[in-house]
């Protein structure tokens, strides 16, 4: 175990926990994070970092070079907060009524903000470190601004780590995986459309309410009788709107529809299979539908090199009683997946806290919050993956 690592960032975890909770209290939307990025930018210049603002939005890079070391590094942390009023009761709770740190994004930025100071200061390595801080990652595609904007051609980067906080793993508990490890995210809106007319003359109509309710049925066979059984799927229709009145059969239904996969392939069956029982349940009642398919996020996949050496920093740092080396996949998404898919890495999960644990209590929820505890670790983890992968001879 790297204990001296660990109690050093412990003695300086104060400051970043005190930095961790002011970012909370001031919790802003994707592409919003403008306080948030001018912290981090003022933290890392003054420790010596070049640093660049602005990049796909409000995202930030710190760069450090030290040595004559050839390898060039890439860690990535998340700056945005949600939509959501928070509940928590905290003394530093959201003074942003409707925006929370609900993701604990703020302790993603905090743990890194930490691994960057004690790298400036005391890190052994050669080489180029590039601290990526991005916005909008809940849904803005924050990483695909940052890409677009020439991320990895400013700052070619030969391998890229990120790290997410999960409740219902023990705190400090590290659970890595290697291939496919979070969903694609894609989404559709369906519009039905048929002719209305008398409720009590639905002969003289075409029904679009029956239409979509028959649709909504036949999608529930692509999952079942389309998707290979040993493969995941899901298919959600989460809104179906249609009508006003109970004698009156409208011109038009609408659905909302989202889609996760954890396989290129199956991701690609979804979208063929969905589109073909959507249009011929709509022609088999007399009706168009129209479909409006947005691509989300791509599937997040670990690749295997990289994925070894991130769990070797990971057994280094804590033994393998806290490591799991090859946890379950999420079907969360994630757009880290897009920095994946322009160069290798692993996106790692640092646990939160489980059981009756305050951690345990899931992202996305009023309640939730990051656990601090995890400042000081995940900073230890970022220094030793660092300080690996930039070895010095
Ligand atoms: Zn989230
Ligand atoms: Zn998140």
């Amino acid at each position: 175990m790297m204990s001296t690592l660990l109690e050093d960032l412990q003695q300086q975890s104060a400051e970043f926990i005190g930095i961790r909770r002011d970012i909370h209290r001031h919790p802003e939307l994707a592409f919003g994070e403008h306080r948030t990025a001018a912290l981090v930018a003022q933290k890392l210049e003054a420790w010596g970092y070049q640093v660049e603002t602005g990049l796909g939005g409000t995202g930030v890079v710190g760069r450090l070079v030290r040595g004559d070391g050839k390898r060039h590094l890439g860690i990535r942390a998340d700056m945005d907060a949600l939509p959501i009023d928070e509940a928590t009761g905290l003394p530093y709770a959201s003074c942003h009524h409707g925006v929370m740190h609900a993701c604990g994004h703020d302790g993603h930025t905090a743990m890194l903000l930490a691994a960057a100071h004690h790298l400036a200061t005391r890190g052994r390595f050669t080489g180029t470190l590039n601290l990526i801080f991005q916005p909008a990652e809940e849904g803005g595609g924050g990483a695909v601004r940052m890409i677009d904007d020439g991320l990895f051609d400013k700052y070619p980067c030969e391998a890229v780590f990120a790290m997410h906080n999960m409740p219902g793993i023990p705190q400090g508990r590290f659970s890595l995986r290697e291939g496919a490890a979070m969903a694609s995210s894609d989404y559709a809106t369906v519009t039905i459309r048929g002719v209305g007319g008398h409720g009590a003359m639905p002969h003289r109509t075409a029904d679009p309410v029956v239409a979509a309710a028959s649709t909504v049925m036949a999608l529930q066979s692509v999952v079942s009788r389309n998707i290979d059984p040993l493969q995941m799927a899901v298919v959600t229709v989460g809104a179906i709107h249609a009508g006003k009145a109970n004698n009156v059969i409208p011109a038009s239904a609408t659905l909302e529809i989202s889609l996760r996969a954890l396989d290129r392939d199956v991701r690609a069956l979804l979208e063929q299979r969905i589109k073909a029982i959507i249009a011929a349940q709509a022609e088999s009642f007399g009706c168009e539908a129209e479909i409006d398919w947005r691509k989300g996020y791509a599937v997040l996949v670990n690749t295997p090199q990289e994925t070894a050496f991130a769990r070797e920093v990971a057994l280094e740092l804590v033994g393998a009683e806290r490591v799991t080396l090859q946890g379950p996949p999420l079907t969360g998404s994630e757009d880290f997946a897009f920095m994946l898919e322009k160069v290798p890495g692993s996106y790692l999960l640092i646990g939160n806290g489980d059981g009756d644990s305050a951690g345990a209590c899931m992202v996305h929820n009023p309640g939730y919050d990051f656990n601090d505890d995890n400042v000081a670790l995940g900073a230890a983890y970022w220094v030793l993956l660092a300080e690996r992968f930039l070895k010095q001879a």
